[in-house]
């Protein structure tokens, strides 16, 4: 991390209120909900990092001399960048047919059956050249920065082969190196079992371990891998041989569990040490007992179960028994087509039963550590990194009460002003 400060030192003062939660890991439980709040804030940061949080007075009285840049955030709020910990922004084509026909009751492993589902979007981003999925990619990245979000997961799983599957790699990896939001790619081959593939599943794993995770490591283009359990695609014992030999290769592992079916998706996570568990909405009281004992992130993604019209997941029971729940968007052309921070917001209090405090907490600290990023990123303190969102209004529970609405006027990453829209709400 670069340390050496190649602009001036910015102190931000006179904030309404800093919120924050503190730690450098996965915050479980009710000590999701213990935030620290500074009324009058001030922040110093040289270079990327945060060197300084505290009172606007105290900050004033260490920081008076030498050049530095100072922002006034009088009326404002101050807190750390959002971290949106599951997304597949990288995909070629839109399925607006689908919406509409699940809509008139045709289910999701339905439209998947009749050849709609991820394999049209796999059709699609065979099809589109890297240069049109890397500019896509950079508007939907200034997209998410707008709502404040300084670090983001994307996965590729939108080729089912090798070529493509690499290709959304090193789109992602490019995109990281060019767009100043910081982008942890996972492999997702094992998104969905490709059309007509010759011996089924198993025989789809074979290739991947064999073809596909060799050269994605080989190239360092993915930290995480990842697998879509549920009924009709992987099974828990394929995704168990799978996750395992990845972790064997070296990859940290995610999976896409219990989210239409409850096959044990939360318990395996738990049980081999998944950096997270996504989507939960079907998990199991004994999946729920697992992930709390274990350092497993459980992700929930409140716009997927909001656009399929389902239930919610079962966040306030995950966070009562003590798990450490985040948040984030699952932004996808097919079953969630919005990457809206505001609207998470408003969904996991008003429709989870999630307090503010506890939402916070998931799109910050432990969205980081559902990257395993919470020592570096996630919260505003001393030695992370300068990555800050400025909110319009003087009390952060705006954020649920403006409901679905973007209410983030700045944003600053590694320490430099990079989005500033103050308007007048
Ligand atoms: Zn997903």
């Amino acid at each position: 991390m670069n340390t050496f400060p190649d602009h001036q030192p910015l102190l931000l003062y006179h904030a309404a209120q800093l919120v924050t939660p503190i730690g450098r890991a996965l915050k479980h439980g009710r000590d999701m909900g213990r935030l620290k709040i500074i009324p009058d804030a001030a922040v110093y940061i040289e270079g990327d990092i945060i060197k300084d949080v505290g009172s606007t007075e105290e900050l004033q009285k260490k920081y008076n001399s030498g050049n530095m840049e100072r922002i006034d955030l009088t009326g404002k709020v101050i807190l750390p960048g959002f971290v949106d910990s599951h997304t597949h922004f990288v995909f070629g084509g839109y399925r607006p047919e689908e919406f509409i026909m699940r809509l008139s009751g045709a289910q999701y492993l339905d439209i998947m059956k009749m050849g709609g589902g991820i394999q049209s979007t796999v059709d699609a981003t065979r099809k589109t050249s890297a240069e049109t999925l890397f500019n896509d990619g950079l508007k939907r990245l200034d997209d998410m920065l707008s709502m404040g979000v300084t670090t983001v997961e994307g996965k590729s799983g939108y080729g089912l082969d090798r070529d493509c599957e690499l290709k959304q790699l090193e789109i992602l990896k490019r995109l990281n190196s060019e767009h100043i939001l910081d982008i942890e790619a996972t492999y997702m081959g094992a998104h969905a079992v490709p059309r007509d593939y010759p011996g089924g599943s198993g025989a789809y794993i074979d290739f991947m371990l064999k073809d596909v995770l060799p050269l994605v490591r080989e190239k360092n283009l993915a930290r995480f891998s990842d697998i879509f359990c549920e009924e009709g695609v992987f099974t828990i014992q394929e995704s168990e041989r799978y996750l395992r030999s990845c972790k064997d290769m070296g990859f940290d592992t995610k999976i896409h569990a219990d989210e239409i079916i409850p096959l044990g998706g939360g318990e395996l996570a738990a049980r081999i040490g998944c950096v997270s568990a996504d989507h939960l909405l079907a998990v199991s009281g004994e999946g729920i007992r697992m992930l709390a004992e274990s350092d497993t992130a459980a992700t929930l993604l409140p716009c997927t179960a909001f656009c399929l019209n389902k239930p919610y997941a079962p966040a306030r029971k995950l966070i009562d028994a003590g798990c450490a729940v985040a948040l984030a968007s699952d932004y996808n052309p097919g079953s969630c087509f919005t990457n809206s921070i505001p609207l998470i917001f408003s969904l996991a209090v008003i429709h989870m039963g999630m307090t503010i405090e506890e939402a916070l907490c998931s799109l910050t600290l432990n969205g980081a550590g559902a990257l395993k990023k919470a020592d570096t990123i996630g919260s505003i303190e001393q030695g992370k990194k300068a990555d800050i969102a400025v909110l319009a209004y003087p009390d952060y529970r705006f954020l649920v009460y403006h409901s679905a609405k973007n209410i983030v006027a700045m944003v600053i990453k590694n320490g430099k002003v990079v989005s500033n829209r103050l308007f007048s709400a």
